[in-house]
């Protein structure tokens, strides 16, 4: 057997020379602590990894469960999300603008009134031609006050859109993944328009 170097004991820090390679203690007694503090440290390592896959598993879980209410949801609920979207985009397109059926500028509450009703023309909800900014009595008390809202919107979109709006128009087949990217869509729009007026 070749001569080892000599070694540190791991508990007592005595020199010692081995007999074997793999031997880090200067004697059964301190083997056998050695063995101990061994056997502790693997414990700490084998909860410490229980511990990370538990909250990997808790946090699998939450995202699961968040899905799973998603996808409960009804579709009327992602329609909802995509209109208020666009209005809200529509409100902020036309913000300079007064009432597109009253033409005026008052400091009440302003709405995005569609001219073809979403319940008639559910097709044209998110028709960007069809849907302006409107106060509140025109759009609530007037039903949209369409008579006066026609010869404005053709002002403002002039003949050749009106018609195109007026014409026949396909309804899409929307699901919900449509309605949550119609949605994610206006969001990014709205906020583009308010960075460029903030720049
Ligand atoms: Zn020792
Ligand atoms: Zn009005």
């Amino acid at each position: 057997m070749a001569n080892l170097p000599r070694r540190k004991c791991k508990v007592c820090s005595a020199w010692f020379i081995p007999a074997y390679a793999n031997i880090r203690w200067c004697s059964p007694e301190h083997g056998a602590i050695y063995a101990l503090e061994l056997r502790a440290k693997e414990k700490v390592k084998a909860e410490a990894k229980r511990i990370k896959a538990q909250h990997e598993a808790e946090r699998e879980n939450r995202q699961l469960m968040a899905e799973k209410r998603q996808q409960v949801k009804p579709l009327s609920y992602f329609i909802k999300q995509a209109q208020q979207a666009f209005n809200e985009f529509i409100r902020y397109r036309d913000r300079h603008l007064p009432c597109i059926s009253c033409g005026r500028h008052h400091e009440g509450q302003y709405h995005a009134g569609h001219f073809r009703t979403t319940g008639a023309n559910p097709e044209l909800r998110f028709n960007e031609d069809n849907c302006h900014r409107q106060c509140a009595p025109c759009n609530n008390h007037l039903s949209g006050n369409l008579i006066n809202y026609r010869p404005a919107l053709i002002q403002k979109i002039g003949q050749a859109r009106f018609d195109a709006l007026m014409g026949p128009h396909e309804l899409p087949k929307w699901r919900r993944e449509d309605y949550i990217r119609i949605r994610d869509e206006y969001r990014a729009k709205l906020k583009a328009m308010k960075q460029e007026e903030a720049a």
